[in-house]
């Protein structure tokens, strides 16, 4: 068989998904450090087995469906119980420690994109331990774009294409935009916090002929919350029933 021949095959059996390639991309050919202890790995998400244990332990910790905070066992925390849900339904991979903070930090300030696998693989898995999601559509946190040029890329569109990918599930980056350039509102108090956001967002012109009534706000990081609520505010406004907020990871306050 001539080697054109044998390549065509081989394509053929490819294309009709009698052979697939996928497992051997999954692969690590070579081994590389371990995300967290530089342990050398071939794990396709970056982690060796020992963090990898300590790794899932993080993804079975129950947070609150309604502000995302760390719980004892699923449902409300006290603080959502007694003053309402911050959000209609949050769901958070895992807590902000040490650990978390690392891998974000690896990819917005390093530009590791290595830890995208990771950060996606951890999302997806902990969907998969709920009920399965019923939001049909997911809109990245927006960034605002002098913000974008200073980083180079947008993080929460990276992990909104790679989750939509993966969830089957169309990703939309031209429903809301942000249109005032933020400072960082650490240290701000939440009524200084509230000012600055309220008109931080708007809807674009079709935002109400895209919209899907379900909708999953997706973003690395939720820190106190302010920022996606003033986003999910203007989701609502342009008609989404209901707004889940789907990140990576959830700062304890
Ligand atoms: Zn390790
Ligand atoms: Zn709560």
């Amino acid at each position: 068989m001539s080697t054109q021949h044998k390549n065509q095959k081989w394509n053929t059996l490819v294309r009709r998904g009698i052979i697939s390639l996928q497992p051997l991309l999954d692969q690590r050919i070579y081994p590389a450090p371990c995300h967290l202890c530089r342990q050398d790995t071939r794990d396709k998400a970056g982690l060796c087995s020992q963090c990898r244990q300590q790794w899932q332990s993080k993804l079975e910790q129950a947070h609150c469906a309604g502000c995302g905070m760390v719980v004892d066992q699923a449902g409300l925390c006290h603080r959502c119980h007694q003053k309402g849900r911050l959000f209609d339904q949050v769901i958070t991979a895992c807590a902000w420690d040490e650990q978390t903070r690392h891998i974000v930090h690896r990819l917005k300030y390093h530009h590791d994109f290595s830890v995208l696998r990771l950060i996606v693989e951890s999302m997806i898995t902990r969907l998969e331990s709920g009920s399965p999601p019923a939001f049909e559509q997911l809109i990245a946190m927006p960034q605002h774009p002098q913000r974008r040029i200073e980083r180079g890329f947008d993080q929460a569109r990276l992990i909104a294409q790679q989750l939509g990918k993966r969830l089957a599930l169309p990703v939309s980056a031209s429903i809301i935009k942000r249109v005032t350039h933020t400072p960082s509102l650490t240290g701000l108090n939440r009524q200084q916090r509230q000012a600055i956001l309220t008109n931080a967002f708007a809807l674009t012109i079709s935002a109400k002929q895209q919209i899907a009534r379900h909708v999953a706000l997706v973003d690395d990081v939720l820190t106190t919350g302010a920022s996606a609520r003033a986003a999910a505010r203007q989701l609502y406004q342009a008609g989404a029933e209901r707004v889940s907020v789907l990140v990576f990871a959830r700062v304890q306050d």
